[in-house]
This record gives C-alpha cells, sequence and structure tokens, in this order.
C-alpha cells in the first residue's frame, strides 16, 4: 500500500494522505479523485510519503486516478510551492489555482480535435483536379496534403478560411484526422522589419544570455518592443524552445492572437485567458503542457502553464496592475515569471514604456539589465506634442475648457479623430442637494452612488448597490438636485451640444457591457465613422487608430494627491499610454492636459518625454519616506459585519506581532481606503521592513499566530507587496 499526499482547494494550511492499491502507479503532478467529508474531490499528488500521521483505519483510499500522466510538472510544482510560502497561502489551494477550472473536476474532457491531419483512402484516389476549380482554399489544402501530414496551424498558414474548407474536405470523406506527427516544421517571421541598432543590440543581449537572466525592456510606445519580442520568439522558436508572454488582461483580444498567427502563420499558438470558454482553455492549457503549442500567450493565472520545453519568458507592460492578483492567491505574475525563469535557468525580458518603480530600481541596481529604445522605430513617427490647460483661469463648460472644443472643433474640420480620456464612466460621481448638501452616498459602501443618467439610476462602482434617481433630496425634500462633477457619459452630453455635427463614440464598462460590442465599435473607429472617441483606460491601451491625431485628458489631479503612493506612477504610466494613442502613423498628434497643477513634476516629464527624470525623482522621494522598492511590505486586512470583530482581531493580531519582537515595522490598525464596502466593515494593518527574507521570516511566524486567533464572522487574508491600500 502506498501513501500519497494529496492538494485539495481547501483553506487549510496542509496536505491530505491517502492510500493508493499497491499496483498503481501514481506520480506526482498526478491528479485524483479522493473522497473529502461527504464529497469527492479532485485533487493533484504532491508527495509519496512513508508513512502518515493519521490512524491506519482512518486512511482512506483514493477513489481513482484521473490522468495517465502527470499534468503538472516539476517546474511547475516548484513554483507552486514558491508562491505558497511567499504569498502565505495554502500550498493546496495554490496548487488548484494553477489548473483551469474544467481540470479542477473530474468530469472527462470531450477529446479535443485531432490536430494533424492527412489523406484519407478515398483521397489518396482523387486528382486535385476533381475538386471543382472556384474551390481555391480546398484545392490548395488538399495539394498540401498529398505532400505530407499537416497541423491545422500549419493549413491555416495557407489560408485564413482553412477551417472551414478543411470541414468541406472532412465532409466530403477525402480527408481524415490523423496522430502521425506532422513532419518537422519550419517557423517563419512574416514581415519581418530589418532592427535597428538598439532593437538588434536588445536581441543579441538576450540571445546571448547564458542561463537566466532578466532584462528590462524600456522603451516608449512605437518605439519598437513588440518587434523585438517577435525576433527574440523566432529565434527561440528555431532552437526548438516553446514561449510564454505574458500580458494584461485587457490587452488579450482577438486581435493581438490574430496578429500572431500573421506573423508567425505555421506555428500552432495558445491563448489563456478568462474570457476563453472553459473547455477551450483547458484544451489549450493541454496544448502547451504537451508541447503542441510552441507560443502560449495569456494573462497572468497562464504563468503557471506547464511548458515543458520553455526558453524564454516575455511579460508585455509589465508595470501594469493586473498582473497582481487582488483576492485569494493574491500573487504578482510578474514576479512569479521572474522566479520561474531563474528556477528553469532561462532568459526573461519585462518590457514597458513605463517601467515600475521596483523594475527600474532593480535595473539601475544591476540585478537587471537595462535595454534601451531611445526613438520612435518608424522613422518618419513623431512623438505627440503634450500641452497642459491651466484651469485655474480657465472658463469650464461642465468640465470641458474652451481650448480643448477649439482643438476638436479643427480636428472635425481636418476630417481627423480625437479621444477624449477621463477615467470616470458614468455621468457623474455624485449627486447632491443645493440646498442641505446631502449626497448621493451607497447604504451598503462608504463609498457614493453614481449618477448614471442613461437610465436614471444611482449605481455604487463598488458593491453594485442601484437605486432610482430620486425625485427630492430624501433630507429636506428639496427638489434641486445637481449632479457634481463629471463622468463620461456627462463629456459626451457636453461634446454633443457644443459641437452638434461631430460623430461621438463612447468606450466604457457601461457602454461595452454587451460580447462583441467592443469589435463593433473598433471597426466603426477603423471605417472612420466616428470623429471624438470619449472613453476610460480601456483605450488607453494597445490599440492602433491612424486618424487619431489628439488626446484631450480631463481631471488627472486627483492621483496628484493620493493617499495611495504609488498613485502618481500610474498617473504617470496611464498619460503616457494615452498620448501614445495621438499621431502614430504620418501625422504628427498633439495631447492637452486640463490641469490645476501645470507645473506639477509629473507634467513637466511627461511634456518631455523624460521618463528616466520622473523616475529619478520618485525613486528619491521613496527612498526618503522609506516606501517601496526600498521596503517591503505585507498587508493583513480584515472584513466583517461587526465593526467590533473585525477591530478585536486586528487588535489582537497587531498584539501578537509586537510579541514575536522581530525588527520588523507593525503599524497600527487602521481603517481600508474604502473603510466600509458591501456592508462589511475593513481594516488592515501594514508591515514593513528593509529586508525581505526578515519579513517572510516573519509572515511565517505571524500566520501561525493569525491561523490560532478566533475570526469567526470575519474574513482576513494577507497580501504580500500589496498593490492597493
Ligand atoms: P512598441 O511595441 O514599442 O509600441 P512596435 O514594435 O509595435 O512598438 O513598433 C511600432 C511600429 O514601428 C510598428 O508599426 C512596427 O511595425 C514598426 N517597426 C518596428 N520596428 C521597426 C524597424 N526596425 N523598422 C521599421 N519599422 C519598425
Ligand atoms: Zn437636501
Ligand atoms: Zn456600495
Amino acid at each position: 500500500m502506498t501513501i500519497i499526499r494529496v492538494a485539495l482547494d481547501v483553506p487549510l494550511h496542509t496536505l491530505f494522505d491517502y492510500t493508493v492499491a499497491d499496483d498503481v502507479v501514481v506520480a506526482v503532478g498526478q491528479r485524483v479523485l479522493v473522497p473529502f467529508g461527504r464529497r469527492q474531490m479532485v485533487g493533484v499528488v504532491l508527495e509519496h510519503a512513508a508513512d502518515s500521521a493519521l490512524d491506519a483505519v482512518r486512511l482512506k483510499p483514493i477513489v481513482r486516478l484521473l490522468d495517465s500522466a502527470p499534468l503538472l510538472s516539476a517546474a511547475v510544482l516548484t513554483l507552486l510551492r514558491f508562491c505558497s510560502n511567499y504569498y502565505h497561502y495554502p500550498l493546496g489551494a495554490t496548487a488548484m489555482a494553477a489548473l483551469p477550472t474544467r481540470l479542477r473536476s473530474a468530469k472527462p474532457l470531450a477529446r479535443s480535435e485531432a490536430q494533424s491531419y492527412t489523406l484519407s483512402a478515398a483521397g489518396r484516389e482523387l486528382e486535385p483536379e476533381q475538386i471543382p476549380r472556384r474551390k481555391i482554399v480546398q484545392r490548395r489544402l488538399f495539394a498540401a496534403l498529398q505532400q505530407e501530414v499537416l497541423t491545422l496551424a500549419q493549413l491555416r498558414a495557407l489560408s485564413p478560411s482553412a477551417p472551414a474548407a478543411l470541414r468541406a474536405l472532412r465532409e466530403a470523406g477525402w480527408v481524415e484526422p490523423c496522430t502521425a506527427e506532422p513532419a518537422a516544421y519550419k517557423p517563419s517571421l512574416c514581415d519581418a522589419h530589418e532592427l535597428n541598432a538598439e532593437q538588434q543590440h536588445a536581441v543579441e543581449a538576450v540571445m546571448q544570455s547564458s542561463g537566466y537572466g532578466c532584462f528590462l525592456l524600456h522603451g516608449i510606445t512605437g518605439s519598437g518592443k513588440t518587434e523585438v519580442y517577435m525576433h527574440l520568439m523566432y529565434r527561440v522558436l528555431q532552437q526548438g524552445g516553446q514561449v510564454l508572454l505574458l500580458t494584461p488582461e485587457i490587452n488579450l483580444t482577438p486581435q493581438l492572437e490574430s496578429y500572431f498567427h500573421s506573423r508567425f502563420p505555421e506555428v500552432e499558438t495558445a491563448s489563456l485567458h478568462s474570457g476563453l470558454a472553459e473547455g477551450v482553455r483547458a484544451q489549450n492549457w493541454l496544448n502547451a503542457q504537451s508541447g503542441r503549442a510552441r507560443i502560449v500567450i495569456g494573462t497572468r493565472l497562464a504563468v503557471f502553464a506547464p511548458l515543458p520545453q520553455l526558453a524564454l519568458i516575455i511579460v508585455d507592460e509589465e508595470h501594469d496592475a493586473s498582473f497582481k492578483q487582488q483576492d485569494g492567491l493574491r500573487y504578482s505574475a510578474r514576479d512569479a515569471a521572474i522566479f520561474r525563469a531563474s528556477q528553469g535557468g532561462l532568459p526573461i525580458v519585462l518590457g514597458s514604456a513605463t517601467p515600475s518603480l521596483e523594475s527600474y530600481h532593480n535595473a539601475q541596481s544591476g540585478r537587471y539589465r537595462l535595454l534601451r529604445l531611445t526613438g520612435r522605430a518608424h522613422a518618419q513617427a513623431q512623438l505627440p506634442e503634450i500641452r497642459c490647460i491651466d484651469t485655474r483661469n480657465t472658463v469650464l463648460k461642465h468640465g470641458v475648457s474652451e481650448q480643448l472644443l477649439a482643438a476638436l472643433r479643427q480636428r472635425l474640420q481636418r476630417g481627423e479623430q480625437s479621444l477624449v480620456f477621463i477615467n470616470r464612466r458614468g455621468y457623474a460621481p455624485v449627486l447632491m442637494c443645493t440646498a442641505c448638501g446631502w449626497l448621493s452616498g451607497c447604504p451598503c459602501c462608504a463609498g457614493k452612488l453614481v449618477l448614471h443618467l442613461k437610465d436614471r439610476r444611482l449605481r455604487c462602482h463598488h458593491c453594485g448597490h442601484q437605486a432610482r434617481v430620486p425625485h427630492a433630496c430624501p433630507d429636506c425634500g428639496n427638489a434641486d438636485l445637481q449632479p457634481v462633477g463629471i463622468g463620461t457619459q456627462r463629456v459626451e452630453e457636453v461634446l454633443s451640444e457644443y459641437l452638434p455635427e461631430a460623430r461621438i463614440l463612447r468606450v466604457d464598462r457601461d457602454s461595452t457591457r454587451n460580447k462583441g460590442t467592443w469589435d463593433t465599435m473598433r471597426r466603426q473607429i477603423e471605417d472612420e465613422s466616428v470623429d471624438i472617441l470619449v472613453g476610460t483606460q480601456m483605450l488607453a491601451k494597445g490599440h492602433d487608430f491612424p486618424k487619431l491625431t489628439l488626446v484631450g485628458v480631463l481631471n488627472p489631479d486627483s492621483a496628484l494627491y493620493s493617499s495611495d503612493f504609488r498613485a502618481p506612477e500610474k498617473l504617470y504610466a496611464q498619460l503616457s499610454q494615452v498620448a501614445g494613442r495621438a499621431g502614430r502613423a504620418d501625422q504628427p498628434g498633439e495631447v492637452l492636459i486640463q490641469t490645476n497643477f501645470p507645473d506639477h513634476p509629473l507634467f513637466s516629464a511627461l511634456r518631455k518625454h523624460d521618463y528616466d527624470a520622473y523616475a529619478q525623482t520618485q525613486l528619491a522621494e521613496r527612498e526618503l519616506a522609506g516606501f517601496p522598492p526600498f521596503v517591503h511590505q505585507a498587508m493583513l486586512r480584515a472584513e466583517g459585519r461587526q465593526e467590533a470583530g473585525v477591530y478585536g482581531f486586528l487588535q489582537q493580531a497587531y498584539q501578537e506581532a509586537e510579541a514575536l519582537a522581530m525588527a520588523v515595522e507593525v503599524y497600527g490598525v487602521v481603517p481600508a481606503a474604502l473603510p466600509r464596502r458591501a456592508s462589511h466593515v475593513r481594516a488592515q494593518i501594514l508591515v514593513q521592513c528593509e529586508s525581505r527574507k526578515l519579513l517572510q521570516q516573519f509572515l511565517g511566524e505571524w500566520q501561525r499566530k493569525l491561523d490560532a486567533l478566533p475570526d469567526s464572522g470575519l474574513r482576513w487574508s494577507l497580501d504580500v507587496d500589496p498593490l492597493e491600500f
């Protein structure tokens, strides 16, 4: 009888022991179905054990083995152990989080389409001429299959409509799936640009690194980072390696996937993100695991995908906050990727126009190698001119200045497109009573209800609470209620009033809620049936609109004096990203920022396109104030319905921390930035230390104490390297 230790998705810091009959061979990394309480659960085998702390009579046998071979490789298991230790999250739950949802259940996966194709017996009798002449694609596929066995990806490289033609050929009985391996594939890179000197240097530096190396590729939007990725991938693919590309949530669109198909037509790629149907995602994951998929593009969870021949990791927009998971296993996919590269002895490239200050600091101190792209790759493309409009002495029309309106009018006359950027959806952030000062607060949160005039509702953006817009003030009965501040809907309304001839399109989470809407909108923009775009950060990233020559930015000021010390860094990244939308082709762009603080150093640096100057001053400030990256932080958060319960728990946690008497700074119990959300009271304790190692030691000990505290009716969590305060 063999004893195995199994990871299960339960919030306990232990593995679970089961027995396996002697004639069954179980390997680490395989999934098993096991009895757990009154249910059965899927788990992953993590260890073989010599004996168990459980009595022999209480040890239960597994129900059955679910896989014939391990799903999680040794490399992935090492990564999972690291994440479990570093983020202080149970190993079982960590391991289960790494699997696509579909593979966390015991339901067998419907067999995927066979991925190689060959001619059937009937097909071999046939001459291509017997296929009707106008079925061009069918003929082309048929002729190719007469030569050799081909995969779907290789067939697609012959024509984008290959899937339909293939279906027709199969229905006719001439082509059939087969298990034979396709002929050795020869990757090619289509439309490759000849690299400029800096790009060439970057590619060579990465390719010449032997073993692990972390490279920070720093270059403004349009400087040719993507082209560097393509050339690196090409080199790695030629050597038979797999590539993992991690990208922020919002960037992973069908457009990006088809872009990869167009550059690497013969190469099997797989995407991994939450927008995929569960079955598709599991299948793509299995294709990565079997080595079929050579390029894997995914959002943060893809960092855990097993890739047997992984030879290069790229993290695009490495500064993006969406790489950090905000619940459950609160990991940073970028940091996990770096660990994975160092364990696997392979290069990793972090790319950004505005690197996170953590990465920037690491590049300065020599832990990472800095690779720079200083110009725009397109010789004729110019940087946009960035100017501030001083709103202290400007008349605003519902938040929009006369100067911006004039610039918009000019673009309209020239037939060019403009973008007005405001990071707030809805009509106005709050509704106010002009008589008594009543504000539309959320009954369940400490936040305000946002006015959505389109459907006459007040909505909480934190908890989703909704209410009809009242006809009179609930406190004093006054009927004059006024919206305060501006959101996308209000900007849209103002612009259509002042520029009635303009065709305006609003792009935010409300207007793109339905699936496919954003694709339709994108086409409208490309067809130039839109003059002015009004939108949130959805529009800031990764989309190329060649006719766009003006960007207006409304209301960026709150981030300058936010209590979150990372807010200015995020603002800089966001503004340089929107600015990058203006004038990418041969038309120079212009960016107008409405602000009360035109002389703020952030805007001065932005105007000069000088991220380095900005990063230097920010780092100097952080060092002085004792903020990351000069210290390492962790946050204990708790929330519950009873204020006394939450604060009582945190007070005890605080005392336990003090009692440990370690060289770690422990701050007092404070309310969270949003002290109440969805009727739950929220508070937290921050701890920090200059030494990451010491902080980790402390967290390990503290957690054992925390686990022993009474915590009924509340939820608490540790967040290591928190990004949100
Ligand atoms: P980034 O990823 O830094 O925003 P891209 O790689 O997308 O930049 O490059 C911006 C534009 O310049 C693209 O249209 C790309 O095709 C083009 N480009 C990139 N490298 C070169 C090069 N070496 N020569 C000419 N054009 C290039
Ligand atoms: Zn009132
Ligand atoms: Zn709310």
